[in-house]
């Protein structure tokens, strides 16, 4: 059986909010990394699926205007997080800060991008309300650029 990265996370010992390097690959020349970009405290309630998504459709513009080559963010199933991808790599403060710019941004928001039948598999199932109240408090704890160690990194 494949050995899979986030099952062995031991979820009980991370501080939430936060951002990890889940891994970093290099093939022909080119590096892409994935993290785990951790909002609520694992086994704790989580998102919504009506917030994850809304801060999904979010942050999927509102991270690639603070961060360079984004592939791809998606939610995690376990709704307390996203799973993020880019090209190259950055340093979890690096991610961290520009996360919490991002969430910054979504407090003036007042629409949430494509929320249409043709530009979203589940468009009904939205809340901004929900999204900006979880951005809010995830700026209050601040966003730690260590999984285990609360180190908040400055946005400015
Ligand atoms: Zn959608």
């Amino acid at each position: 059986m494949h050995s899979v990265e986030s099952f062995q996370l031991d979820h009980t010992t991370v501080q939430a909010p936060y951002v990890r390097t889940a891994m970093t690959e290099t093939r022909g020349g080119a590096t892409i990394t994935k993290y785990d970009i951790r909002l609520i405290q694992p086994n704790t309630p989580p998102l919504t699926t009506a917030a994850l998504h809304t801060l999904e459709h979010l942050l999927a513009i509102a991270l690639r205007a603070e961060l360079d080559g984004v592939i791809d963010l998606s939610p995690m199933g376990c709704r307390t997080g996203f799973y993020l991808i880019l090209w190259g790599t950055a340093t979890t403060a690096e991610v961290a800060r520009a996360l919490g710019r991002s969430l910054r941004s979504l407090s003036s928001v007042d629409r949430i991008p494509a929320t249409t039948a043709t530009e979203c598999g589940n468009y009904r199932d939205h809340d901004l309300a929900a999204a900006q109240d979880i951005a809010r408090r995830v700026l209050e704890q601040g966003i730690s650029s260590d999984a285990f160690e609360r180190r908040p990194v400055p946005l400015d």
